[in-house]
């Protein structure tokens, strides 16, 4: 069986060591001294001033969306995976589809501006697959209606534009290290703000809202990270770098195969930006290729090599959303036709020489 992905996993010994620590420690949860070591170093590995590090990657959005006092209507995009939107939904806010860019999967800055109304407050796009969206346009955008941008950046872990971390866009970037994601922390995840005083506030929405023993300075909810994960943070830091490199390998053995068939059309690395190979999407053009996406799903499943479509069905498909004005299919003809042409095809660093051509041995004819 080849999967879509697979966990990068820290060496056992070495976590063991650092659990021996834990346990002699008897401190285990609470900003002890790994959680505030893997808050520094992902700091300065991700080039971005602050770093809060959170129990997963979906509440470090739910609490940007507090902590910014951001309410009524949010821009955002359907192609992405559930988290996006649910975040909106658990702070009460109405999320408003926007349609994507074929180019990049991202959020269309060109359609954003005709989508905004007086209740619109913020913008939430995502970087989808890791690609850098337009952050310069958006940006513009916000400055000029006076929003505040989150971006939900669960797949841009590492990701830079010219040299800058892409994290640094918008209010605040949120980070997911679920275990299928570049970098894990079996579930995990963290906030990337610009200052400070930001970051004693997450600090403390992340933690009930205690701001000292006994003062609470807000409705904050429990996201913190523990020590055990935050060890494994750390140790599996050391080993991204490698691992992306041999996504990257990866990467390339798919296009060189692939780039010859009729019908199959895929990403190609964006100048000036140093990617991460989180996913690896083809786009199958069924008139062309002469099979439909969920036929050679099928078949790829047959044979054991499991792609996932992501992301289908788009969020503004599922019963929660569908009913909402922004999600009619008119309104999304993009983001449609990349959720049922779509196949991730199967990424991650341990992918053989020999499960890569089983792989395209099921695409290319
Ligand atoms: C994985 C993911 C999340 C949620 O992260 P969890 O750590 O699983 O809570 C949010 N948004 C996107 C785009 C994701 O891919």
């Amino acid at each position: 069986m080849i999967t879509v992905t697979s966990p990068l996993l820290p060496d056992l010994d070495e976590f063991y060591g650092m659990l021996k620590e834990i346990w002699n420690s008897k401190y285990i949860t609470n900003n002890g001294s790994f959680h505030k070591q893997l808050e520094k170093e992902l700091a300065s590995y991700l080039k971005v001033p602050y770093v809060s590090l959170f129990t997963n990657g979906t509440l470090p959005l739910i609490t940007a969306l507090q902590a910014l006092r951001v309410t009524g209507e949010v821009i955002t995009t359907p192609y992405s995976f559930v988290a996006t939107t649910h975040a909106l939904w658990w702070n009460g806010i109405k999320p408003v589809f926007v349609d994507v860019d074929l180019k990049t999967g991202n959020l269309d800055p060109d359609k954003i501006e005709a989508a905004i109304t007086p209740k619109t407050t913020a913008i939430m796009p995502v970087h989808v697959y890791g690609k850098p969206c337009d952050t310069k346009k958006i940006q513009e955008i916000a400055d000029r209606y006076g929003l505040k941008v989150i971006y939900d950046a669960a797949h841009a872990f590492g990701v830079e534009v010219n040299g800058e971390s892409v994290l640094n866009a918008g209010d605040m970037s949120t980070l997911s290290f679920h275990a299928t994601k570049v970098y894990n922390t079996i579930e995990g995840g963290a906030m990337v703000m610009h200052d400070e005083k930001t970051k004693q506030r997450i600090d403390y929405l992340k933690n009930f809202g205690f701001a000292g023993e006994t003062t609470v300075v807000g409705p904050g909810i429990n996201s913190k990270m523990d020590e055990v994960r935050a060890a494994y943070g750390i140790l599996n830091l050391r080993q991204v770098d490698e691992s992306i490199a041999a996504r990257r390998e990866v990467a390339v053995a798919y296009r060189n195969a692939l780039r010859s068939v009729d019908g199959v059309s895929f990403f190609d690395d964006m100048p000036g930006v140093k990617h991460n190979y989180s996913y690896f999407p083809i786009f199958i053009d069924e008139r062309k290729y002469g099979m439909s996406r969920d036929d050679l799903y099928m078949k790829m499943r047959e044979a054991k090599v499991l792609g996932r479509r992501y992301f289908y069905p788009l969020i503004s498909e599922f019963s929660t959303y569908r009913g909402l004005e922004s999600a009619d299919p008119n309104n999304l003809p993009n983001a449609h036709k990349m959720a049922n042409t779509v196949i991730c095809l199967p990424m991650h660093h341990t992918l053989s020489k020999e499960d890569i051509n089983r792989v395209l041995d099921q695409i290319v004819k």
